[in-house]
């Protein structure tokens, strides 16, 4: 391809809204354009790169068995009230009436239509299992579009879905597409994690998340560098934190008191107006369920994993209760509020660490004052709902090794699930067995960003002047930059060069602009193609050309018989 007849503009001027590195090089690379917040055009460079990425993708489904098929974009109303996610799914969800007032969505993920395809043509054990993907637009009308592709609103994902007739078999497809995902992303040359995702309300460890690596990511993650083990904070455990430290020939504890407290609310306020350390002094957030209310304690050190907590209580909704509930529940202002002489209708579930405080510090739920050697089982009463609430981070203890968690941020690329029978169910989705009974089909989903993962390699590959493509989704392989192109000398060495290099298969892009060295090389370095051939007409006086890698952009003259060669030997470096 010539540069002069291509569709490839750069800039120099980073756009006011990119926050991030990839966003700004995409734009200022000229491989994608805004059209409105999270809707962009895939310019033709940048729609290489995903095609390039889509063809890894397709290459390793098919290799693990996965079929293709193409799904609709708009999707009827009565799919989603059928699996009941019309009324729950909220304002991400594009909804659209037609001339005739019937209601669609513009479609987010697939579940029900590809649960309705499957329910129409499979009816037995013997025509499954089945896995099927597709690669396709969704629009989610995401509250925060940003990061360019990295979190748009209409947006590339692959997704797939499986359907079986037992745990077993869906376990198989799930470990096939958990490799292939691996294989996929290690062929682009990604630094990635897979690390445990949260399942919701429906539980167990049946899903992974694919994390790149990157400072910028929107997910924390958490490591064990000992045994490996690797989870969404989210969802990550640790063992139950150590007892605190008492001081020293500090007495047992005595009975409860009540300590006035005049304003102050917070813990670390409280832990240095009364002289406790945080960690013996228990916080107790009140939230707003569907199920009414519920007071959350953890250790005062510590904070409240909001996910954890709503799949304990088995809640969609969870939002911090506002002062007037507050008040009604504690009978005192925000700040005050403790577990001992709760409202009776507020449900008390309790930290496991929390709960094995022995005369701890809590809100008295009474305006300024706070009590102080507080016993679960002599002041609180019934039976303590006790759980995992907490919050994990950097330092606490790995779940399953002596090893000690390590946190870093990443870049969600892909997320696969096991869906058991939620849609089958639903949408009665079933299979006969041998003896003629029916069964919901057991299903599984997995889910791939296309554009995130071309944005989260750029993340991970570029310097100060530009991208610097891992080869697999460069839009161009090598660069071929004739210097001063009119130069009849230059010309002709550069001509036949490129035509040799698109015979020899080479994906070859070819600068043939009319534009100053300088501007030549400043928009190399910014599109980032691994492998630059340059022709000038000092070189060519000796007979030679310059080879260089865009990583390291360490010049070599080459002889110009030799380029071509050497370029292809140096392909297999980039
Ligand atoms: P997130 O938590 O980042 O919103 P999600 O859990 O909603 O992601 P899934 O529903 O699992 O994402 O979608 C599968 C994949 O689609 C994700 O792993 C991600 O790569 C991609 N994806 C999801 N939302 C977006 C988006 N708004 N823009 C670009 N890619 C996205
Ligand atoms: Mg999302």
């Amino acid at each position: 391809m010539r540069w002069s007849r291509y569709y490839l503009f750069t800039t120099r001027e980073v756009p006011a809204d990119a926050e991030v590195i990839s966003h700004q090089l995409m734009v200022r690379a000229g491989a994608i354009r805004k059209v409105a917040a999270g809707i962009y055009t895939y310019l033709p460079a940048g729609w290489r790169s995903l095609q390039k990425l889509m063809a890894i993708v397709r290459r390793e489904l098919d290799a693990a068995g996965a079929v293709e098929l193409s799904m609709p974009a708009v999707q009827p109303a009565e799919l989603w009230q059928e699996s009941g996610r019309w009324q729950v799914y909220g304002k991400e969800l594009l909804r659209l009436t037609d001339r005739h007032e019937r209601e669609f969505c513009f479609g987010p993920t697939h579940e029900e239509v590809i649960t309705d395809t499957v329910r129409r043509d499979v009816k037995s054990y013997r025509q499954l299992p089945l896995n099927l993907y597709q690669i396709q637009t969704k629009f989610r009308d995401e509250i925060r579009p940003r990061f360019g592709l990295m979190r748009g609103r209409e947006f590339l994902m692959k997704d797939g879905y499986s359907f079986h007739v037992d745990a077993a078999s869906l376990d198989a497809t799930y470990d096939a597409m958990l490799a292939a995902y691996r294989r996929i992303f290690e062929s682009c040359g990604l630094d990635f994690n897979v690390v445990e995702a949260d399942t919701g309300a429906i539980g167990g460890s049946s899903s992974h998340e694919f994390m790149v690596v990157a400072d910028t990511g929107e997910s924390a993650v958490v490591r064990c560098p000992e045994c490996g083990y690797a989870a969404n904070v989210e969802k990550a455990e640790t063992r139950p934190l150590p007892p605190p430290e008492r001081g020293a020939g500090e007495a047992a504890p005595g009975e409860r008191r009540e300590v006035a407290t005049p304003g102050v609310t917070s813990v670390p306020d409280v832990a240095k107006f009364l002289g406790f350390a945080p960690d013996r002094i228990v916080k107790t957030l009140l939230y707003d369920t569907e199920q009414g209310l519920v007071a959350a304690v953890v250790r005062g050190d510590r904070e409240v994993n909001e996910i954890k907590l709503a799949n304990l209580l088995g809640v969609q909704h969870l939002t911090l209760a506002g002062e007037d509930k507050v008040r009604a529940a504690t009978g005192a202002p925000p700040g005050f509020a403790g577990p001992v002489g709760l409202a009776g209708d507020v449900r008390l579930v309790v930290d496991r660490s929390a709960a094995d405080l022995v005369g701890f510090v809590c809100g008295a739920n009474r305006a300024d004052a706070h009590l102080c050697d507080v016993d679960w089982s002599r002041d609180v009463a019934g039976e303590l709902e006790r759980g995992d609430l907490l919050l994990v981070g950097a330092g606490d203890a790995c779940p399953r090794c002596e090893g000690t968690l390590e946190l870093f941020r990443g870049i969600e690329t892909g997320h696969i699930f096991k869906l058991g029978t939620k849609y089958s169910q639903a949408m009665a989705c079933n299979y006969t067995d041998e003896q003629g009974e029916d069964h919901p089909m057991r299903m599984g989903c997995y889910g791939l960003g296309i554009g995130r993962t071309v944005a989260a390699a750029i993340e991970q590959n570029h310097d100060a002047d530009g991208i610097v493509w891992p080869r697999p989704l460069a839009p161009f392989e090598v660069l071929l930059a004739a210097l001063n192109p009119d130069d009849p000398e230059v010309g002709r060495a550069a001509e036949r060069l490129y035509g040799e290099l698109r015979e020899r298969g080479a994906d070859v892009f070819y600068d043939d602009r009319d534009e100053r060295p300088g501007v030549k090389f400043k928009d190399a370095d910014l599109v980032g193609f691994p492998v630059r051939l340059v022709v000038g007409a000092r070189s060519l006086a000796e007979g030679k050309v310059e080879l260089s890698l865009r990583r390291d952009r360490e010049k070599v003259p080459v002889a110009v018989d030799e380029a071509v060669g050497r370029v292809l030997e140096l392909l297999d470096r980039a």
